[in-house]
């Protein structure tokens, strides 16, 4: 019995279907996963025989489909969820132990900070709900005004999401030249405030630098948000280790009091002079606000404030990096060259304004010259999370891993914002010390193909194959002999789905 013809819409359809199904198997929810072409054969390297042959021809519409893997969520929620739980699982071992830390690194002083930059003006503000009830923004029973007019006093309750939440009251009066400098130096105001740490616990310990140096490690994981006033916090785990990291605990009697005392101290002491246009010079310090929450396996998970939890704190800091810069209106990818090309973009007024700023710093010293390269991230020049090497062990085997896996990888587009923190566990789990993954494989585009587009792959790959079977019955037949059929192994690479 024949099927039933049909239709030049059905066919379409099911092409297309067939397409779909295979690319959301692959991607498993990425709204913009990365489509490749290209091939890769797992050999065993003492034998030479192929473990696994895999490529995209075998796909239904020939292109293999991976994760774009970003940890924003305003990019893909998908992808940064993930990015989250595994950025979650890493933190935690760092801090609690696990994977290759040992538990007691959770008994080593340890301290959670915020370090917050200095006001440069009032902004609109969101305040925490107390009662249930957010409250007023900037109450002022006198009601004053800035010099240009303009109330330095607002009554409304903003929510945390209101787009004036971090909009400056006055525009004019907000120093933007300082937010800008201070931005572009946070990294160095952070280096100083390291050395100044370690000079400081070493005269509590009342030790030489040297011999605080072998007697113990301060370790750090920084990670960065951005507040809605566009400015960034640092919000770091510091841990006193032993000389060799957190395998041994600190060969000092200090406690985590002394750390925190020292934290506070060296956070107060620490500046930088920088310059300014106007031939003027800025002293920049950090905020005068520092919270610090001592870090213990022994206390609640969902304080609010005192004692937190190791795996709380990995929570905190997996959520910060996931939220990014695109709340400013600004673009999570590309260049921004100026303030007129981030209006243009439909960047906040804030945003504009302090990109044009910062421009106003490239010209007047060499030490800006890089900043021009920063009006996507406001300036801002760091890596949304840094650690001091001794902070884990994890991390350590982390990029081992990752380099194992880039070279596994296909080739990709040097845009693409290729998770991290993932794909430890599949390189894991591989034996990658006895095989080798030969493979070539070129960038055919991003998303998903719209249905023509879709029909047609599928229907290119589907000729392909058919001739690909008649060449290799071809030359069988030439040969006169078995098929020379390379095996294609059914086990399909894991690596991309
Ligand atoms: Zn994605
Ligand atoms: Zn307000
Ligand atoms: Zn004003």
């Amino acid at each position: 019995m024949s099927a039933p013809e049909l239709t030049h819409a059905e066919l379409v359809f099911q092409l297309a279907s067939l397409s779909r199904s295979r690319a959301g198997e692959q991607a498993r929810g990425c709204v913009n996963p990365i489509r490749l072409t290209g091939s890769s054969t797992t050999i065993n390297a003492s034998t030479g025989e192929v473990v696994r042959a895999y490529s995209s021809d075998d796909e239904p519409d020939g292109h293999t489909y991976v994760r774009c893997g970003n940890r924003r969520a305003a990019v893909c929620p998908s992808c940064s969820r993930e990015y989250k739980g595994d950025a979650w699982h890493l933190l935690s071992c760092g801090l609690a132990g696990g994977k290759s830390v040992p538990e007691t690194v959770a008994q080593h002083p340890a301290t959670f900070a915020t370090f917050t930059a200095p006001s440069f003006g009032a902004v609109h503000r969101h305040t925490r709900p107390a009662n249930g009830r957010t409250s007023p923004c900037r109450a002022r029973r006198d009601r004053p005004r800035c010099p240009h007019g303009r109330p330095l006093s607002c009554v409304r309750r903003h929510d945390a999401d209101d787009p004036q939440v971090g909009q400056p009251l006055c525009h004019e009066c907000y120093d933007y030249t300082a937010h800008a400098a201070w931005q572009w130096w946070a990294p160095q105001l952070w280096r100083y405030f390291t050395m100044a740490l370690r000079r400081r616990l070493a005269r509590a310990a009342g030790l030489s630098m040297k011999a605080f140096t072998s007697a113990a490690k301060v370790s750090y994981t920084r990670v960065v948000e951005f507040q809605a006033r566009g400015v960034v916090h640092f919000h770091v785990v510091i841990r006193l280790d032993g000389p060799d990291g957190p395998t041994t605990p600190p060969q000092l009697p200090l406690t985590v009091t002394d750390l925190e005392d020292a934290v506070r101290h060296a956070a107060a002491h620490v500046h930088k002079d920088v310059p300014i246009p106007g031939g003027q010079t800025l002293r920049l310090r950090w905020g005068r606000q520092l919270d610090l929450r001592t870090i213990t396996p022994g206390t609640g998970r969902d304080n609010q404030a005192g004692p937190a939890h190791p795996h709380q704190v990995a929570a905190y800091l997996a959520k910060y990096l996931t939220k990014s810069t695109e709340d400013f209106g600004l673009p999570v990818a590309g260049k921004l060259y100026s303030a007129g090309h981030a209006a243009k973009h439909g960047a906040t007024p804030h945003a504009v304004r302090l990109i044009k700023a910062a421009q106003q710093l490239v010209p007047i010293h060499d030490d800006y010259q890089r900043l021009k390269d920063r009006y996507a991230t406001l300036g801002y020049r760091g890596h949304p999370i840094t650690k001091s090497r001794a902070y884990s062990v994890t991390f350590g085997a982390l990029r081992t891993a990752r380099r194992q896996w880039r070279q596994r990888r296909a080739q990709l587009p040097t845009d693409a914002d290729v998770r991290d923190v993932l794909d430890v566990d599949q390189a894991d789990t591989e034996d990658t010390a006895t095989t080798v993954v030969v493979g070539s494989w070129r960038y055919a585009g991003r998303g998903y193909l719209d249905t023509a587009a879709a029909a047609n792959a599928t229907r290119s790959a589907n000729l392909a194959r058919i001739r690909r079977a008649e060449a290799q019955t071809f030359a069988a037949g030439v040969a006169d002999g078995p098929a020379a059929q390379e095996s294609v192994g059914d086990s399909r690479e894991k690596s991309y789905g």
